[in-house]
């Protein structure tokens, strides 16, 4: 049982933990929808989701085979199990792992996940220390949280091709909101016909040091760089870690209802790479200017 400041000190973390995906400016309290269950459903052609109601984790299958893109926080790691279970899979047919960026709200359960599963994860040399020492690295007011580190067992170099069964999967790195950050795009048949669909890493600052960044100097021209790469990315269907970001729920709930197209939507990503550059631009203006007043320049 820990001591009454322990727990207190636990709680706080609790809290702050809560936020390193949101931006940094806004106050913010633990979203319990992270850790809320959600039943697992069909997005399109062989991608399910099975991730909680807050935090996105998806299955793509290829037979009895699976690839796992996210663990949400660690906690969650049964939830997805249930899931997994739930769609008719067993724990031994997830193959691979994989991870959108290293930060505890998509990578913390990805150790037990590949514990018990037996899975390979293969993700990013940038990313690969931030995992392995299971924490936020790069300067950034989140930079102190912490998650159950995992083992890389295979590095991803930009635009390879991840393959299982008749998975083809590229990982495109779309460097920013973490060193390493990665985007998965795969074709998939649905209904018929062929759709794009992308897993679009987290574009937001969410917290980082873009003025005067130490460990991190380039943060700057590689948040441009993925902005450009991600908006002359094609994209029918659009999946992001947190999925309110693209009303994933709302969408199921229409394509429940017999709307075929409720995922498909190819101006989407457009419109996320859009609302993410303001954003940037916003807080970029804001540190220049923060940080002029401190040398009195
Ligand atoms: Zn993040």
């Amino acid at each position: 049982m820990p001591t009454l400041p322990a727990r207190a000190a636990l709680a706080a973390l609790l809290i702050a933990a809560a936020q390193p995906c949101a931006r940094a400016a806004e106050p913010f309290a633990a979203p319990e929808a992270w850790f809320k269950p959600a039943a697992p459903f069909r997005i399109a052609g062989n991608i399910y989701y099975v991730g909680t109601q807050g935090l996105s984790a998806y299955l793509i299958t290829s037979g009895r085979q699976a690839i796992l893109l996210d663990g949400t926080m660690a906690e969650n790691a049964p939830l997805i199990e249930k899931n997994i279970a739930a769609l008719g899979y067993k724990m031994d047919e997830v193959k691979i792992i994989l991870n959108n960026h290293a930060h505890l709200d998509h990578a913390g359960a990805m150790a037990q996940l590949k514990r018990d599963s037996g899975a390979a994860v293969y993700a990013s040399a940038e990313d690969r220390s931030a995992l392995e020492h299971g924490r936020h690295e790069g300067d950034s007011e989140y930079a102190y949280l912490t998650f159950p580190p995992v083992a890389v067992d295979r590095v991803l170099a930009d635009g390879e091709t991840i393959t299982l069964g008749d998975i083809r999967l590229t990982a495109t790195l779309t460097p920013g909101h973490t060193k390493g950050c990665t985007t998965f795009s795969m074709p998939v048949t649905d209904g018929g016909r062929t759709l794009q669909v992308v897993f679009p890493c987290s574009i937001t600052v969410a917290g980082n040091v873009l003025v005067g960044n130490t460990t991190y100097p380039g943060i700057v021209a590689d948040f441009e760089k993925s902005f450009a790469r991600l908006g002359a990315m094609k994209a029918d269907v659009v999946l992001t870690g947190h999925p309110e970001a693209t009303d994933v729920f709302g969408r199921a709930a229409k394509l429940k209802a017999g709307d075929k197209d409720a995922f498909v939507d190819p101006t989407l990503l457009g419109r996320l790479v859009g609302k993410a550059k303001t954003d940037f631009a916003k807080t970029l203006k804001t540190e220049q200017a923060g940080k002029k007043s401190a040398t009195g320049k």
